[in-house]
Parts: C-alpha cells; sequence; structure tokens
C-alpha cells in the first residue's frame, strides 16, 4: 500500500509539457473515425472491457489515487465505484440516447419526414483536477467517448499518474488505435490545449481558471464546459430528522478533507431545533480521525496554499464574532487539518461568501426555511446543496427554490452517484453538464435532417409559387392556431 506522501516523477513520467499538445490531438484525430466506425454496439463492447479491466484492478487503481493525493483508502474505493458505474451507465446509454430519431413534422410540413441525431464533434479536451483524479475526469471522458469521439486529457499537475493509468487500461483493454491520450504538464500545458483547435473542452477546476479556459477557448470558437467551485448548503428545517442531518452534514463536509467540489460547507438550520443540531454535528466532527494513520477518516489537504486559505477563512470568520464549536487554531498541523464547525458566522464573511475547499463547517441558525432559502441563494456559487425535512413533497418544493444544479432532499451528494442525472451548476460554478443524457449530447452535435416524401400541395419555398399561396397559409394557420 503506498504512503500519503506523493512518489517522485520518474524520467519516463516526465511531464510532456505544451510542446507536446499539437501531436497528441493529431494522434487522437487520426484514431477518432475508426472509433466512430465502430458503432455504439463496438464502443459499448470496448468500454465495457474497459470497466473490467479497471475493477480487476481496482487496488492498483486505489493505490495510485492514494499515491498522488494522499486520500483514505475509502475515499479512494469510493472513487473506483463511482467510475464503474459511471463508465458502464454511457457504454449502455449512448445507443438509445443520441442514434438518429424522428420527430413530428407538424401539420404544415406534413409532407416531409423529419430527424435529429447526435453525431460525435471529433476529439474532445478534458482538464481534469486533482480532488477527485479518476471519478471526475471519468465523467466527460466516459461520455465523449461513448458518443464516438476521441479524447485528449489533461490530468492535474499533481495527479498524471492517474491519468497515464486510464489511458493506459484503456489501451490495454481495447487494441487498436489510442482513442485516450494524455498531455501532462501544469497549467501552460491546460492553455495550450485550449488553443490547439480541438472540437470541445471540457474543463473542471477552480472557477478562476475556468474563466481563463474560457478566454483562451474564445480564440479557436471552441466551446466550453465549464464545472466550477462551489459553496454548498444544507437547509434543516424544523421537522428534520436530526440525527440524519447532522450525520450527512459531517460526513458531506469533512470527506476527502473537504476537498470536494459538492461538498458541504454551509448549513442553515431553524432556530429551534439549532442547538441540538449543532450538537450533533459538534460530537460527530470531533471524533474523526485524522493523519496518516491507516484508520483516518481525513487525509492531507493536498496544496499548501489551500491550507492558507482555509486559515484565512476561519480567522477571519471569528475576528468577526463567529463561535468556534469544534477546532480551530490548533486543527493545523500541515499537511493535516482537523475538522473545524463554526457557528453564527457572518454572512459577508470569506468564509461564507468564498470556496473554502477544506475540514471546515458553517453552521448558521435561521428564523425560517424561507430565510435558509434566501441565504442558501445569496452567493456567486451554485453547484449542489441539500434539504432536510421529514415532508417529502415539501423537500422537493424547497429544492426547487434552490439556486443549484443539484440538490438532494433528506441525502447529501445523492445526485453525484446516479449516472443518469445531469451534473453541473450555475453562476461561478459553470455552466454545461456531465453525466446522463445532457452529458452525452455535450460531446454531440446536433444534426437536424428533413427527407421530402411527396411534392406539396402548397409550395412557398418558391419563387414560382402560386400567386395565392401565402394568403392560402395564412388563413390555414389562423384556423389551426389563431384560437
Ligand atoms: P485548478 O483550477 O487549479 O486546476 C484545474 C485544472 O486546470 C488543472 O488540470 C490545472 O493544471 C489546469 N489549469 C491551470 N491553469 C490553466 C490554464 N490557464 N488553462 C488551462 N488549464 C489550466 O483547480 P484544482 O485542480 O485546484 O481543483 C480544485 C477546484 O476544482 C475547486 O475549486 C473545486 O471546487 C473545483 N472542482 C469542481 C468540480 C465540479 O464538478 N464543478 C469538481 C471537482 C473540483 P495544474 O493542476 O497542472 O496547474
Amino acid at each position: 500500500m503506498s504512503t500519503a506522501t506523493p512518489a517522485p516523477l520518474r524520467d519516463a513520467d516526465a511531464p510532456s509539457g505544451p510542446s507536446a499538445v499539437g501531436d497528441v490531438v493529431a494522434g487522437a484525430r487520426a484514431a477518432q473515425p475508426w472509433w466512430e466506425g465502430l458503432g455504439f454496439a463496438g464502443r459499448k463492447k470496448a468500454l465495457d472491457a474497459w470497466r473490467v479491466l479497471i475493477l480487476r484492478r481496482a487496488d492498483e487503481l486505489v493505490d495510485v489515487i492514494r499515491a498522488e493525493t494522499g486520500k483514505t483508502a475509502d475515499d479512494a474505493r469510493l472513487e473506483v465505484v463511482l467510475v464503474a458505474d459511471h463508465l458502464r451507465w454511457a457504454a449502455a446509454h449512448a445507443g438509445s440516447v443520441l442514434r438518429r430519431r424522428r420527430v413530428p413534422s407538424g401539420l404544415l410540413m406534413f409532407n416531409q419526414s423529419a430527424t435529429v441525431e447526435y453525431r460525435p464533434l471529433g476529439v474532445v479536451g478534458v482538464i481534469g483536477p486533482w480532488n477527485y483524479p479518476a471519478f471526475i475526469p471519468i465523467g466527460p471522458v466516459g461520455a465523449a467517448l461513448a458518443a464516438g469521439n476521441t479524447v485528449v486529457l489533461k490530468p492535474s499537475e499533481l495527479t498524471p499518474g492517474v491519468g497515464r493509468w486510464l489511458a493506459d487500461t484503456l489501451a490495454e483493454a481495447v487494441p487498436g488505435p489510442a482513442v485516450l491520450r494524455i498531455v501532462t504538464g501544469g497549467g501552460e500545458t491546460g492553455a495550450a490545449l485550449c488553443r490547439a483547435a480541438v472540437d470541445k473542452i471540457s474543463f473542471t477546476g477552480s472557477s478562476a481558471t475556468g474563466r481563463r479556459v474560457m478566454a483562451a477557448c474564445a480564440e479557436n470558437l471552441t466551446p466550453v464546459v465549464i464545472e466550477g467551485g462551489g459553496k454548498d448548503a444544507m437547509i434543516v428545517a424544523a421537522d428534520a430528522d436530526l440525527d440524519a442531518a447532522a450525520d450527512a452534514a459531517v460526513w458531506a463536509a469533512m470527506s476527502n478533507a473537504g476537498q470536494t467540489c459538492v461538498g458541504l460547507e454551509r448549513v442553515y438550520v431553524v432556530a429551534g431545533v439549532a442547538d441540538r443540531f449543532l450538537r450533533l454535528v459538534g460530537d460527530r466532527a470531533a471524533a474523526l480521525r485524522v493523519g496518516d494513520r491507516p484508520d483516518a477518516d481525513l487525509g492531507p489537504v493536498l496544496l499548501p496554499r489551500q491550507i492558507e486559505v482555509v486559515r484565512a477563512h476561519v480567522q477571519d470568520a471569528v475576528a468577526r464574532g463567529a463561535r468556534l464549536v469544534v477546532g480551530g487554531a490548533e486543527s493545523f498541523a500541515p499537511p493535516h487539518v482537523a475538522p473545524i464547525v463554526l457557528a453564527d458566522v457572518p454572512e459577508d464573511s470569506v468564509a461564507l461568501t468564498e470556496e473554502t475547499f477544506g475540514p471546515v463547517l458553517v453552521v448558521n441558525r435561521v428564523a425560517s426555511v424561507d430565510e435558509a432559502v434566501d441565504r442558501a441563494n445569496a452567493g456567486a456559487y451554485g453547484l449542489g446543496g441539500s434539504v432536510y425535512t421529514r415532508d417529502r413533497s415539501r423537500g422537493r418544493a424547497i429544492a426547487g427554490r434552490m439556486r443549484a444544479g443539484m440538490v438532494s432532499v433528506n441525502a447529501v451528494i445523492a445526485f453525484a452517484g446516479i449516472p443518469a442525472l445531469p451534473f453541473g451548476g450555475v453562476g461561478d460554478s459553470g455552466f454545461g453538464r456531465v453525466h446522463g443524457p445532457d452529458g452525452l449530447r455535450e460531446f454531440s452535435r446536433t444534426q437536424a435532417v428533413t427527407t421530402q416524401r411527396f411534392r406539396p400541395v402548397l409550395q412557398p419555398n418558391s419563387f414560382g409559387r402560386d400567386p395565392g399561396t401565402m394568403r392560402t397559409l395564412v388563413r390555414m394557420v389562423r384556423t389551426l392556431y389563431g384560437r
């Protein structure tokens, strides 16, 4: 089993850098017609073989993820489970979602048969983050491949080994030209991929980098999906199952040491149950084990600069009068940060306006669910969210009022584990979707085709039309649609 410290790069693993991007994209482009030619059934067979190989070597993937991120074995295992499920779904459903289908041509165009289909774009560039180096890229990679594209993946410079492992196992499972290719290096390599005239870029990372990605892609009008950061909130109503809500809140905030885009950062709990909820959260958070020990619940916070962001958020909140319920200055033992729970944090402090991305949970009391919704919706991000109430239909109604791409009622982050559901946000959390039918269509170009079945009685699209044709058509639409 690996240690929590990243292994040094071997020479053979030296970053390919920006200069390699052009050749790698050209290779992916050359392989694409072959891959598209396999059709949905052929690609499903290939992607299924890849999934089976990944699962056979699951322990190896867990080791590679842990060696590069230091995350706990269970956090790495969760990635492997999600990778397999999402890959299976994309391979199984690409045909039914994307293949040609007829649509009604309408009364006025009755003589036409109309079809729509979703064809591959060509080469898709995927830029991934380090926090879920296998699960996050597999969303766009799996969907783009299932749709008939080839892919060039730029993993984070912190996790190149996971990217390589994915590409190597696909090449092993599927003989033929490599359909998933890797470029490695830092931000400048990602920027080169954005400028390489690929047919789409799927970016997952911070919203600040997302803005740079969009600017670079604008040069070639390369379309983009931006999966940016988040500041997810949970709303706890007075009738909630408080034990379940507290348990879920602590897991959603602290697992992966808080380095999860849809991690929980804020709870708005109705005042009548706030004290009891805070006690339950505090007890659970304080009991978590932190460090390199094998039974640890929290591994390290990977980036030293992120530890300083977390520290600054906590210090600012406390300076503005927030109450420390669990942890404090003593929680920081780099690279580890023990759980911190803050209460009564002023809404304009950075701990509530910016992404903290560490094991910190803010719990604020509110007078009503209406106030909770207003506060949850106040920020610039809109990625995920959750609601706890025993009344499920009320829960769904509250979810509908949240400005978030995904919401779970009486659960946390459940949407990420359902491959049929689209994943993505609004506002500073980005746009476009991975996962589900929307994710498959995201990596396709829509093509509408009409085929004339017989000559129409009235032919408006001709200068040789009858003088009365247009007047007859207007009479027809008035009769049909004018009431
Ligand atoms: P970054 O934005 O720092 O990096 C993301 C990727 O972009 C990395 O591969 C990075 O390379 C690359 N990159 C950096 N600069 C450029 C550039 N100018 N052009 C193109 N690519 C570039 O994010 P992190 O890796 O630190 O990930 C954490 C962030 O990701 C958090 O904000 C988190 O919320 C968000 N995230 C969002 C998710 C979502 O689905 N919405 C899911 C997971 C994380 P390198 O690392 O080599 O510098």
